[in-house]
């Protein structure tokens, strides 16, 4: 039996089965691949679900983060430490707006924080629900689940104690009239994540802002997975020329390091008082030194050109491929979606896996690329030209 398969059945034996069995086993990783536990290398074009930005093993990243394990690990909230100063200045800095900063250490506590924040705003001002779209991800845990619009991963574990309203994604006039004097804040992705990188009619986060505005609600933008570089901003609300008032991230911020961050932009930074919230883990040392290494990474060495450049590359030569199973692709920067004509995903992620490279199937009919924003131009070729073969192999 391969090392890959001995894991895996490991795994099942030892493990909840919430993920299933994953199909393999990753052992390690440099730049944009990945070596399984039979030394069988991989192209990673999912990169950790959006997370791993500088991809694996880079050198930014390990010196930050060794240095800072070696100096100080940990601190808790009772003290304060020079690389979370550092961070959350950093963060501020590239909003280019006031703003506070609560370091979390995931995505989906990064939205428990922004929904407290949003439920304190409400109270305030006697107002009691929440805005959200349908199909829409904000994590697994109570709170953001009730945000959560997939009816698959939610109404097992409703009723939840939050009135959170649904609203197709992408239908302004829908927002509009869901958005009353009596809502306290609508949460949104720039782009939908996990329902398939789908992105907005144009002008529909301008909508956004404005309804939010014109009601006195919060603008919460969930910038998890779209955010530090992911579609060639810093966030992908900069491009539609909006400032929410509060952003959420996670993913791709620590390079791989588990953190989060809520930030509440003007008044919306100071809602909480002391006491309010908190967090043991928050903030720690190491996944600060990590987000600051991925930040400075990026700005370093041009990262946002490079990701719209060779995500214009990847995206181009996705649309070029001619192929009964291709519909077409979507996205933007390297957050792709290859879109396909019949509910064939699992089939393209084996194959791409096949043919050495590891790909995600979303949703049926959507396959999700999100590699390391340092993959080269030369590695998205290579994907390109064994893209016809791998469609081929999942038709069959
Ligand atoms: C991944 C994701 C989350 C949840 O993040 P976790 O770190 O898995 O808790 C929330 N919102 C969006 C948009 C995401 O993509």
């Amino acid at each position: 039996m391969s090392h890959t398969d001995a894991l895996r059945k490991r795994f099942e034996s030892a493990f909840m089965p919430n993920y299933g069995v994953p199909p393999v086993a990753i052992a390690r990783g440099e730049g944009s691949v990945v070596w399984d536990a039979d030394g069988r290398p991989y192209l990673d074009l999912i990169g950790g679900i959006a997370v791993s930005s500088l991809g694996h093993g880079h050198p930014a990243l390990v010196e930050a983060v060794s240095r800072q394990v070696a100096t100080l690990a940990h601190t808790s909230n009772l003290f304060l430490h020079e690389p979370e100063v550092l961070l959350a200045e950093r963060l501020v800095g590239l909003l280019r707006a006031p703003a506070r900063v609560f370091l979390a250490n995931s995505g989906t506590e990064a939205n428990e924080a922004a929904l407290k924040l949003a439920i304190k705003y409400g109270k305030s001002r006697g107002r009691s629900y929440f805005v959200a779209a349908e199909m829409g991800f904000h994590g697994r845990t109570l709170g953001a689940l009730s945000l959560t619009g997939k009816p698959a991963i939610r109404d097992q574990f409703g009723p939840f104690p939050i009135d959170v309203r649904f609203v197709p994604y992408g239908d302004a006039d829908a927002l509009k009239n869901a958005v009353t004097d009596d809502c306290a804040a609508v949460f949104l992705e720039p782009t939908q994540g996990e329902a398939g990188v789908v992105p907005p009619p144009d002008g529909y986060f301008r909508a956004a802002r404005e309804i939010c505005s014109a009601a006195g609600a919060l603008l919460i933008a969930d910038e998890i997975q779209s955010a530090i570089g992911r579609t060639g901003h810093w966030f992908a609300h900069q491009a539609d020329g909006v400032l929410p008032d509060v952003v959420t991230l996670a993913k791709g911020l620590g390079g791989g390091m588990p953190i989060g961050a809520c930030i509440g932009i003007g008044e919306a930074g100071t809602i909480f008082d002391k006491g309010d919230h908190g967090s043991t883990f928050g903030g720690n040392p190491v996944s600060c030194a990590a987000a600051l290494a991925v930040l400075g990474t990026i700005e370093r060495d041009g990262l946002l050109e490079h990701v719209t450049t060779v995500g214009r590359r990847l995206a181009e030569g996705i649309a070029a491929v001619d192929h009964p199973l291709l519909a077409g692709v979507r996205g933007r920067g390297l957050w792709l979606a290859a879109v396909l004509t019949a509910g064939r995903s699992a089939q393209v992620q084996a194959a791409a896996q096949e043919a050495g490279f590891l790909v995600n199937a979303l949703q049926p009919d959507a396959v999700r690329l999100a590699p390391p924003l340092v993959i080269t131009t030369s590695e998205v070729e290579s994907f390109l030209d064994a893209l016809p073969g791998i469609l081929e192999a999942a038709n069959e």
